[in-house]
C-alpha cells in the first residue's frame, strides 16, 4: 500500500477540490494507474515562486508520505480538444520545482495526477 501525498498550485486552489485527482487516486487510473495499491496521505498547497515546496515535501515524507504527486493543472491546461500540454498550465518552473522536492526528500515524485494530456507520457523523479 503506497502513501500518496499531492502538492498543488495556489493558482488552482479556490477553484478545484481535487476532485479528479482524489477519484483517479482511489480507482488507480490516470497518474496513480502504476499502483497496485495505494492511498491518499495528504494534500498541501505550493505558494509562488515555490520556495515553500521543498520543505512541504519534507513534511508530508514526516507523515508518512511515499511518492508525492504534482496536480496535472500546474503544467497543462483544459482545452476543447481535452486537457493538453500546449501552452502549459499554471507553472512554468514546475520541473525545476518537483527537482528539488525529490532531491530533498528523497522521495518519488511524479509530475501528473487526473486526465493526462493524450500526448503526455508520465514523467517520473526516482
Ligand atoms: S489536476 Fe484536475 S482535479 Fe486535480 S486539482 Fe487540477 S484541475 Fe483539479
Ligand atoms: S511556483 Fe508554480 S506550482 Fe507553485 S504556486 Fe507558483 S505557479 Fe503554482
Amino acid at each position: 500500500m503506497t502513501k500518496i501525498a499531492m502538492i498543488r498550485c495556489e493558482k488552482n486552489s479556490e477553484r478545484c477540490p481535487l476532485t479528479n485527482c482524489f477519484r483517479c487516486l482511489m480507482e488507480k487510473k490516470e497518474g496513480f494507474a502504476r499502483y497496485n495499491d495505494c492511498q491518499p496521505m495528504g494534500v498541501f498547497t505550493c505558494r509562488c515562486p515555490g520556495e515553500n515546496a521543498a520543505d512541504l515535501g519534507k513534511i508530508l515524507k514526516s507523515k508518512g508520505a511515499e511518492a508525492i504527486h504534482f496536480t496535472t493543472c500546474s503544467f497543462a491546461k483544459k482545452t476543447d480538444e481535452g486537457w493538453s500540454l500546449k501552452n502549459g498550465g499554471f507553472c512554468d518552473d514546475l520541473d525545476k520545482i518537483i527537482e528539488r522536492v525529490h532531491r530533498e526528500t528523497g522521495l518519488p515524485c511524479i509530475k501528473g495526477t487526473a486526465h493526462l494530456p493524450k500526448d503526455y507520457s508520465l514523467k517520473v523523479w526516482v
